[in-house]
């Protein structure tokens, strides 16, 4: 392969604290610098390469390479959005103008999950799976993952599959990978729960439903979940959600993990540039404030350009205790899943936030919905299931203070029977909405 020295992507060995000591903790300048540096070997790779995508993108604002002299200037760059790719995939077959690489060069495809629309496809080529890889260690150095140790996630795989992604970062890592895959059939769960028993794994990841039904399985097999597999299932607790931060599978997939002191993901600044914009006006917004989250990659062969992943988040440009110098994220949700209510725009992570303080609850959230009125009528429509803990009566006027308390707003709520609202193996989608 042999890359120049400049490209290098890992600068040292891990020192215990950290997978990649000399580039994550640059100076707030040397990080700047090195970001520019990077700039502008992606640029230079639009013009040579060409990626006329993105070189029409700079023409119509009447930018060459050579007017990109600072950071400030890449807000210059007109931003691009997920049709666009789309588009560019439809009219120039098969995969777009948008790549960076030759498609001969490639080694993987993908699709991106189509939350919103129809997918868009992806192509790595071994550069690129090796950026992944490189900000995958770092994630799971931070979450206390080493060289010999075990991790089991339920993943899933094939075209849509972040399994893929997941599994080659711990394996890049050097830790044993039980790629469980989403339990969906009663064989899935069997061979799951075995490999499970044999191994014992040091880490689990797993998604809404999937620890219930492995459980199930468990019992179904005459073992004892936490006995036997270390397995309990607890109610989620919704802060678990800042733990990682994500580019999409299309710009970086791991862009980030919280350290020890879970005060927001660090993210992975010298291989994207993050920029957290308004979502109307495309400007960016304070330290601490929500914004959309837009990416431009470094050093990835198929590279985006300022591109708006639609996701919701706000940044902590604190100086971190931890050692790490690159900025913290929370991610707080899809853009497509703000519900607006008496004016100010709700995502379903401020929902949970406020049901896991309600009393007897234990910091867990009951399985809720959000039903998104087509007009704001200046209430929150929330469906919330009854869990056994609660009692009937404190329960309802319990959840409908403290959203009113948190959030301001005023609850049409609905107590549900357990069982009722829908589960989900992986991502759940909490925002539904009303029949017209
Ligand atoms: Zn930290």
């Amino acid at each position: 392969m042999g890359y120049f020295p400049g490209m290098s992507l890992r600068w040292g060995p891990p020192d215990g604290r950290f997978w990649n000591p000399p580039v994550q903790t640059l100076s707030h300048d040397e990080l700047r610098r090195l970001q520019l540096e990077r700039l502008g070997h992606a640029l230079e790779r639009i013009w040579t390469r060409p990626i006329p995508f993105f070189r029409r993108k700079l023409e119509a604002a009447h930018l060459t390479p050579a007017d990109i002299r600072s950071l400030a200037d890449l807000a210059a760059i007109p931003v691009t959005v997920k049709d666009e790719l789309r588009a560019s995939e439809r009219e120039v077959p098969p995969f777009g103008d948008y790549r960076g690489a030759r498609l001969e060069d490639c080694v993987r495809v993908g699709a991106s999950t189509g939350t919103s629309g129809r997918p868009t496809y992806i192509l790595w080529t071994r550069r690129d799976l090796e950026v992944d890889d490189e900000a995958a260690c770092r994630g799971r150095y931070r979450w206390g993952l080493r060289a010999g140790m075990s991790c089991a996630h339920a993943h899933p795989f094939g075209l849509y599959g972040g399994g893929w992604h997941f599994s080659h970062g711990l394996e890049a890592l050097g830790v044993l990978n039980v790629p469980l895959g989403p339990p969906a059939t009663a064989a899935q769960v069997d061979d799951a729960v075995e490999v499970w028993r044999r191994v014992r794994p040091a880490e689990v990841r797993l998604f809404g439903n999937a620890a219930a039904k492995f459980s199930e399985g468990a019992r179904r097999r005459g073992l004892d979940p936490a006995r036997d597999l270390g397995l309990t299932v607890a109610g989620e607790d919704p802060r678990a959600q800042y733990r990682t931060v994500s580019a999409g599978l299309e710009a970086l997939g791991m862009l980030g993990t919280a350290c020890a002191e879970a005060d927001g993901a660090h993210v992975c600044e010298d291989l994207a540039i993050v920029e957290i914009l308004d979502r109307r006006t495309r400007r960016p917004v304070g330290d601490g404030e929500r914004g959309v989250l837009v990416i431009t990659t470094l050093e990835k062969d198929n590279l985006m350009l300022r591109y708006d992943l639609e996701d919701v988040v706000r940044t902590n440009y604190r100086p971190c205790p931890c050692g790490e110098t690159h900025v913290r994220l929370f991610w707080e949700g899809r853009a497509k899943d703000i519900v607006p209510v008496a004016g100010r725009e709700l995502l379903p992570i401020d929902v949970a936030l406020a049901l896991a303080t309600v009393p007897d609850l234990t910091g867990t959230v009951p399985e809720y919905q959000i039903v998104r009125r087509r007009a704001d009528d200046g209430r929150l429509h929330l469906r919330v299931e009854l869990t056994p803990v609660a009692q009937e009566t404190g329960f309802r006027g319990a959840v409908e203070r403290v959203v009113r308390e948190r959030l301001g707003v005023a609850t049409d709520l609905r107590v549900v029977p357990p069982g009722t609202l829908p589960r989900f193996d992986f991502k759940a989608a909490r925002v539904v909405d009303a029949q017209p």
